[in-house]
């Protein structure tokens, strides 16, 4: 039977119509009918295998680096907000590890291990995501899943309750009596400002996050920003004083903590991750929206972290390239040598300068202080 006429064919395969447009490359993607009889080792539509393909492409750097045993599992740690970037991320992963194991010889370079911090011990205007996280295991079998409360950060860094007492100063006081959730409330209300804020809670989260995967011995961990995000994080880091942080909050490499940080969703924009997760029903499921931003909110109560965001967001769509390149050329920093025993902020875990020496605090952190907000 001749091939059927097509009007604008897709630009990879030429095998069915173009349905999307990205990055002026026009391309096929699934439909609903082929969704329902999904299959793997079939043909992948090619807007699918564009997108997971520029995901892979990051994640073959998670092959075992050649230092690690033969036999011996390189183990990622893979914090999940059920916000869209990081669920499209395990999507991904996943895939790619249901591929390497339809093989006829398999061979796995490695093994996941999911951590949710439960989204309404964050905040309490999120629902309880209970109903999710079984989901969650039920869509993605293959591998491990833990789900805590923010206020588990005691459990797992004991010390952090010393370190929160001196941060907030004269105007705080810990009371041992009460439960850890009111202690973490109780701290958590004594910083003023909405940037101070969501700069404490992403230092605390990132802390809990880090223990979690060394007790767990894990080799890395993968973030799941986006190239936008990351984008409005550098944007927002240099404003907060936490320049000399990029190196690891938004490049690839090694933390101070000692463990690997990832981010392999630095190519993608937010709009093209949309489209993907759009392909993908069981993964809709589980992503919790994004709540439009209030447009009436006043720009003094929106944090730096927030406001960068929406820059980025709005005018990301307008001029991709300028976002890429924020993301790019902040990933080609070096992190300045520090010597071996060089003094590390006792709240964010970043390397101090000399100049920052009478205190326990960096001068960002410090800066977060409710004593002397600015
Ligand atoms: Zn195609
Ligand atoms: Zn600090």
């Amino acid at each position: 039977m001749p091939a059927k006429e097509l009007e604008s064919p897709c630009v990879d395969c030429g095998d069915a119509e173009f349905v999307v447009d990205v990055r002026s490359r026009r391309l096929c993607k699934w439909e609903l009918r082929q969704l329902l009889i999904w299959d793997p080792t079939s043909h992948r539509p090619c807007y699918e295998r564009y997108v997971s393909l520029k995901v892979l492409r990051r994640i073959e750097n998670y092959r075992r680096p050649k230092s690690v045993p033969k036999g011996q599992p390189y183990k990622l740690l893979l914090p999940l907000s059920f916000g869209l970037s990081s669920s499209v991320m395990l999507h991904a992963m996943n895939a790619q590890l249901e591929r390497q194991l339809s093989k006829p010889y398999p061979m796995v370079g490695f093994e996941l291990h999911v951590l949710v911090i439960e989204p309404s011990s964050i905040s309490p205007s999120s629902a309880s995501a209970e109903q999710r996280f079984g989901l969650l295991q039920k869509n993605f079998p293959r591998h491990s899943y833990k789900m805590l409360p923010f206020h588990s950060i005691y459990e797992y860094e004991p010390t952090v309750q010393d370190i929160m007492t001196q941060f907030a100063g004269e105007g705080f006081v810990d009371d041992g009596s009460l439960s850890h959730k009111e202690r973490l409330d109780a701290f958590r209300a004594s910083i003023t400002t909405a940037t101070a804020k969501a700069d404490v809670d992403q230092i605390l989260l990132n802390r809990l996050v880090v223990s979690y995967a060394k007790e767990l011995n894990c080799d890395a961990i993968l973030w799941g920003d986006s190239d936008s995000r990351l984008a409005a994080k550098t944007l927002a880091n240099v404003a907060k004083g936490r320049g000399s942080a990029l190196t690891w909050q938004v490049s690839d490499g090694k933390s101070p903590s000692g463990l690997e940080f990832n981010f392999p969703l630095r190519d993608l924009f937010q709009a093209e991750l949309h489209s993907y997760a759009n392909l993908i029903p069981e993964l809709m499921a589980i992503i919790i929206p994004d709540e439009p931003p209030l447009e009436n909110t006043l720009t003094k109560n929106l944090s730096i972290d927030e406001l960068m965001m929406r820059y980025v967001q709005t005018h990301g769509e307008k001029y991709p390239g300028v976002m890429a390149n924020v993301t790019r050329t902040a990933n080609k920093l070096q992190p300045a040598a520090v010597s071996a025993g060089a003094r590390r902020c006792a709240f964010c875990d970043a390397f101090m300068r000399d100049s920052e020496e009478q205190s326990e605090f960096c001068y960002a952190c410090a800066r977060s202080r409710p004593d002397s907000a600015c």
